[in-house]
C-alpha cells in the first residue's frame, strides 16, 4: 500500500519536531524491531554547494532523522553518499566541505563516502554491469533523503535519481550514463530504500543541479514508494512528469501503473509551485540531445579527454560554455572562528532558525549570556548562520576558500530568500 505525507516547515525547531512527529505517528511500524539493525541514511551531496543554494540535502533535515533514530535507540547509523564524479576525480571531499563529517562526529554516527566503498554488482542496460556501494545492499533499513531540484539532463531529480550516488566512483557512474533514465530505473529495481524523506525546505528551480536558483518551499515529503513520491514532487513543482527522464522510462516499462497515477491524483497538496524549467545554453542543449549524446559520451570516456578536463583552463572553458556545471575550486576553507558585529545585529533571529545543532544564536556570541562558552568548538562550521544573516552581522574569520564562489553566486539570493 502506498504511503505519502507532507509537512510544512521553516525553522530548525519546526523541521526537527515535524519530522519526529511524522515518523513516530505514520512510519514507526516500518522500522526494524532490532535496535542493532544497520540503518543507512543516503542524502544528496551532489556538489560542494550547501543546502541553502538548493543543491544538497539540508543538515537540519538529516539531523532531525538522526535524532529520531537515536531517540528510538538505534545505534548502528551510517550516513553514506558517493558524491559527484568531478569532485571525486579532483580529490575534493564534498562530505567534508558540506560539514557532514562534523555532523557525524556531533551525533556519533558513521560517515561513508561511497566513492571509496567495496562494490556489489548490478546489471544495467546493454549488458553493462556496474558496482554499487556494498553498504547499500547490506543495510537493514535504507532511508533515501534527496533534495528537490530541476535537472538539465533528467528534468527533475528527487528519489529515483538520488540513487546514482550509490554507484562507486567515477568509473561505475560513467558506465550507466549511456541510457541514463532506464539505468536509474534499473538502479531502483536493484536497491530499494525502505523509506524516502525528501528535503523540500529549500528547493532548486531553473538550471539545476548546480546552476539553478534556490526557492524557499518549506516542505518535507515522506513516502514508501519512490515513483509515488517523485510523481508528487512533479505535481508540487508543476513539472510534467512525462518530461522527467526516469519517470517517463518507468511509465513506458509499465513500472508506474494506473494505481500510482490514481493515488497521486487523490492526495491533496497544501503548497504547489511553478518551478522554472532547466533550460541549458545552446551548445549544451545541442550536445546533450538524445541523438548526439552517445557521441559526446564516447569522447568523454577517452583518457585524453579526462586528462584535459582535469586541467584548469579546459575546466573553465567547459564551465563557460555550459557543458560543465561545476567549478572544482581546490582551495579549502580555513576556519578561525565567527564573531558578531553587535552594532549591525537587529536580533531578528534568522540565524538561529538555520543552525542545524540549535546553537542559541545570536546570544551565544554574548559571553555574559550564560550560554555554553565552548559552543564554537561544537559548531559544525557549516556557515548557514553567516550566509543567511540579512545584515551581514556575523563575521567570519579565516579564508573562505571554495565557499567564496558560493557567496559570490548565491550570497545575496540567499539573504533575500530567507527574510
Ligand atoms: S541573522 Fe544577523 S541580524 Fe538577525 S539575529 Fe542573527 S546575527 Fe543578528
Ligand atoms: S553556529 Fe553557524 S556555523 Fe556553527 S553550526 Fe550553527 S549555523 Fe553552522
Amino acid at each position: 500500500m502506498f504511503r505519502f505525507d507532507a509537512i510544512t516547515v521553516d525553522s530548525v525547531r519546526e523541521i526537527k519536531s515535524g519530522i519526529k512527529q511524522l515518523l513516530s505517528d505514520k512510519y514507526s511500524d516500518m522500522f526494524p524491531t532490532d535496535r542493532k539493525s544497520k540503518i543507512l541514511i543516503k542524502p544528496n551531496l551532489n556538489s560542494n554547494m550547501n543546502a541553502l543554494t538548493g543543491n544538497t540535502t539540508d543538515l537540519r533535515v538529516v539531523a532531525a532523522v538522526i535524532e529520531y533514530l537515536q531517540d528510538c535507540g538505534y545505534k548502528a547509523i551510517t550516513i553514506g553518499e558517493g558524491t559527484n564524479s568531478g569532485y571525486y576525480r579532483s580529490n575534493i571531499s564534498v562530505v567534508q566541505r558540506l560539514r557532514y563529517d562534523e555532523l557525524g562526529l556531533h551525533y556519533g554516527v558513521m560517515i561513508k563516502d561511497f566513492n571509496y566503498s567495496d562494490t556489489s554488482p548490478v546489471s544495467f542496460e546493454r549488458g553493462v554491469e556496474a558496482g554499487v556501494a556494498r553498504e547499500c545492499t547490506e543495510a537493514d533499513f535504507l532511508i533515501n533523503m534527496p533534495k528537490i531540484k530541476t535537472h538539465f539532463e533528467a528534468g527533475m531529480t528527487v528519489c529515483l535519481k538520488n540513487l546514482i550516488g550509490c554507484l562507486v566512483g567515477q568509473e561505475n557512474k560513467k558506465k550507466v550514463h549511456g541510457a541514463l533514465s532506464d539505468n536509474i530505473v534499473n538502479l531502483n529495481l536493484a536497491i530499494k530504500p525502505n523509506l524516502h524523506i525528501v528535503d523540500g525546505v529549500i528547493s532548486m528551480e531553473g538550471l539545476g543541479p548546480t546552476r539553478g536558483t534556490p526557492l524557499l518551499t518549506g516542505v518535507i515529503f515522506a513516502g514508501n514508494d519512490p515513483y509515488v513520491v517523485d510523481l508528487m514532487c512533479a505535481r508540487f513543482a508543476s513539472f510534467p512528469y512525462q518530461k522527467i527522464g526516469p519517470l517517463a522510462a518507468a511509465k513506458r516499462r509499465g513500472i508506474i501503473t494506473d494505481e500510482h497515477l490514481n493515488f497521486v491524483k487523490t492526495i491533496p497538496l497544501e503548497r504547489i509551485y511553478k518551478f522554472k524549467p532547466p533550460t541549458a545554453g545552446p551548445l549544451a542543449t545541442f550536445i546533450h540531445s538524445p541523438k548526439r549524446q552517445k557521441y559526446f559520451l564516447a569522447i568523454r570516456r577517452t583518457p585524453l579527454f579526462n586528462y584535459l578536463c582535469s586541467t584548469e583552463i579546459v575546466g573553465k572553458l567547459l564551465y563557460m560554455t555550459g557543458l560543465r556545471q561545476d567549478v572544482f575550486i581546490r582551495d579549502e576553507m580555513q576556519w578561525e572562528g565567527l564573531s558578531l558585529k553587535k552594532e549591525k545585529c537587529t536580533d531578528c533571529g534568522i540565524c538561529a532558525r538555520y543552525c542545524p545543532i540549535e546553537i542559541e544564536l545570536p546570544r551565544a556570541f554574548d559571553k555574559s549570556a550564560g550560554i555554553d562558552r565552548h559552543w564554537q568548538e561544537k559548531c559544525l562550521q557549516c556557515l548557514y548562520c553567516f550566509s543567511v544573516c540579512p545584515k551581514s552581522a556575523i563575521e567570519f574569520h579565516g579564508t573562505l576558500g571554495f565557499m567564496e564562489e558560493q557567496e559570490r553566486q548565491y550570497g545575496e539570493i540567499i539573504k533575500r530568500m530567507v527574510k
